[in-house]
């Protein structure tokens, strides 16, 4: 198999049967690892989706500069795309993001802002997306895809991460938990497993101090990702039952374990994902099927907590 460019590479990750932290008497988890995706992270694909579609509409064409206010992967994968695709690329994200971040968004040869982040998350994202319009309203040539807002971001996991998912599971699918960002995740994923499946369990997953959806303060986190203090336009609030919380120990004692016992090297959402998982296996039992993602690879948390002390 010849591909034509990078991105014709994407997607079709590795859905893997979790071993060592299966528990007895609980539903099996599997996960699809994001990490091995062109990109490093899940966010490669919404990336191509909003920046086709846009070509498609005529939103943009070769004079465009595509600029996004992201906490990070997102940024990656619209710089990798528009790397690909021969455009201008601007990401702002927030000082708080991890350095690699920043970092891998520059060598994919796009600019780079950073806005400061005083410790409201919330606030430094509205900061971020408040200097893209004004720098859409100055410049002609600036397309900012929105991902917050953008329905293409939730296209893409209908169409590609959802059905990848229903066509490596045999059988019923009894329950789906994902963490928030742009909502794009759970909604997307969730509304093909609920048409399919409608008796599925989804759960939102939140960080313990950006518990918003639980009617939480905004506060510091480490789930770089998640929990990003608003409530996203393109989140379907009707799609989850229940609500989960998972504290920052949690979140990357779990990641740690993913490393050492199961070889799957991730970030600190996967570790929230995965601590939610453990729970919604155990609720269904034994039997049963829990899905639930790996978004992004460790490799971009060297300089962060997952990484302190090796
Ligand atoms: N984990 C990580 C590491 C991410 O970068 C993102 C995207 N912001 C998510 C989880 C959540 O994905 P979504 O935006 O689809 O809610």
């Amino acid at each position: 198999m010849i591909y034509d460019n990078v991105l014709a590479a994407m997607g079709r990750t590795p859905l893997i049967r979790l071993q060592s932290l299966a528990e007895p008497g609980s539903a099996e988890i599997l996960v699809k690892y994001e990490g091995v995706n062109v990109g490093g992270s899940v966010k490669t694909r919404t990336a191509w989706q909003m920046i086709e579609a846009a070509e498609k509409r005529g939103d943009i064409g070769p004079d465009s500069v595509i600029v996004e206010p992201t906490s990070g992967n997102q940024g990656i994968g619209l710089a990798l795309v528009c790397a690909v695709k021969g455009y201008r690329a601007c990401i702002i994200m927030p000082d708080s993001v991890s350095v690699e971040r920043r970092k891998l968004v520059r060598h994919y040869g796009a600019d780079v802002v950073v806005v400061h982040d005083d410790g409201d998350i919330g606030k430094c994202i509205e900061e971020c997306i408040a200097r893209a319009e004004a720098m859409a309203a100055a410049d002609p040539r600036v397309f900012v895809p929105q991902q917050f807002k953008n329905e293409d971001n939730l296209f893409a996991h209908r169409y590609h991460t959802a059905l990848e998912i229903v066509e490596d599971v045999e059988g019923p699918i009894h329950g789906f938990c994902s963490g928030i960002g742009t909502g794009g995740t759970i909604s997307g994923v969730g509304q093909i497993l609920k048409r399919l499946y409608p008796d599925v369990e989804i759960w939102a997953v939140e960080p313990e101090n950006a518990a918003i959806l639980s009617g939480g303060g905004i506060g510091t986190h480490l789930q770089m990702g998640i929990g990003d203090g608003l409530i996203p336009d393109i989140l379907d609030q009707d799609i989850y039952s229940d609500i989960c919380i998972v504290s920052d120990e949690e979140a990357i004692a779990t990641a740690r374990e993913l490393a050492r016992t199961e070889g799957l090297l991730c970030g600190v959402s996967s570790g929230t994902n995965v601590a939610a998982a453990k729970r919604l296996a155990r609720k269904l039992g034994a039997g049963k099927t829990v899905v639930t993602l790996l978004p992004d690879t460790g490799e971009r948390y060297f300089s962060t907590a997952l990484f302190d002390g090796e």
